[in-house]
């Protein structure tokens, strides 16, 4: 069917219209990655993938991050094993751990560690939690947890036990509710970890790819302490001297989605989880 002029005329300035529509869109794109939650969440799953692919959490254990434009409130997923997380599962909770949607999927039972954590320290964005092999001796005896090597040397800070049992009342051993949220809390002060006795550890960093590359050094200083304990010689530990010119891993103050915030191990540790060409 011929179409006629006036009509014509008129799908022409409309497609214009679109097209002009679409280039301003593009020509007034950001040439930064937005400041959204959207980049945080994805790297939100691909943090969940590392840290199963890196043996740091297996079916157990969670990692969070602080919402961007709510700080009151932190997102994580819903209870699943880390390695099966994806966007969708992710869930968005208040600091008192109640999902702000109420029909929310069933969360994970010690989520209240992520929000004492996040209450306590505004300088925290991301939390992971590990129940990880190479540490749970370090929860068990006396022998302190100290940094064996530079991309350790958070563990000048220490490396303190959490005590469920010193939470009156606290029955089991999970961080279940915001009373013994909370007393870890305390006990992590303002370190970057902490040890929870007979359980596993809670490892906090600036951004993700911050927590999550302490939650890996930290499980590989574990092994080479145990190692070099075994056997059976002085041991030169990290001292405050070794680190006196800086921290020799910063995180490089940029935003989340730029080139800058991730770390040449979070490339390397992403593209081996995520199954990515290389
Ligand atoms: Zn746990």
């Amino acid at each position: 069917m011929r179409m006629k002029n006036h009509t014509l005329v008129a799908v022409t300035i409309v497609a214009v219209a679109a097209i002009t529509v679409v280039l301003a869109g593009q020509t007034a794109k950001p040439t930064q990655a937005p400041a959204g939650n959207g980049t945080l969440l994805d790297d939100l799953v691909v943090a969940n993938r590392i840290l199963a692919n890196e043996n740091i959490l297996d079916g157990l254990g969670h990692v969070s991050v602080r919402s961007l434009q709510r700080p009151d409130h932190f997102f994580l997923s819903r209870d699943l094993a880390p390695g099966l997380v994806t966007a969708a599962d992710l869930v968005e909770y208040d600091l008192e751990g109640n999902p702000v949607n109420p029909k929310a999927p069933q969360g994970y039972r010690e989520r209240f560690l992520h929000g004492a954590i996040f209450k306590a320290r505004p300088d925290v964005n991301a939390i992971v939690h590990s129940h990880m092999p190479s540490v749970l001796p370090f929860t068990d005896v006396t022998t302190p947890l100290r940094p064996m090597y530079h991309m350790a040397s958070f563990l000048l800070d220490g490396a303190p036990i959490f005590e469920v049992r010193s939470v009156q009342g606290q029955i089991g051993m999970l961080i279940d509710n915001n009373k013994v949220g909370t007393a870890l809390a305390q006990t992590l002060g303002k370190r970057t970890i902490a040890l929870i006795r007979g359980h596993g550890a809670a490892i906090v960093g600036t951004t993700i790819p911050d927590a999550v590359q302490n939650a890996i050094f930290l499980d590989v200083n574990a092994r080479v302490q145990s190692q070099a304990v075994a056997l059976g010689g002085n041991i030169a530990y990290l001292s405050p001297a070794d680190v006196a010119g800086g921290n020799p891993n910063p995180q490089p103050p940029a935003p989340p989605g730029s080139p800058g915030y991730y770390t040449r191990s979070w490339l390397i540790w992403k593209a081996k989880a995520m199954g990515e060409k290389r």
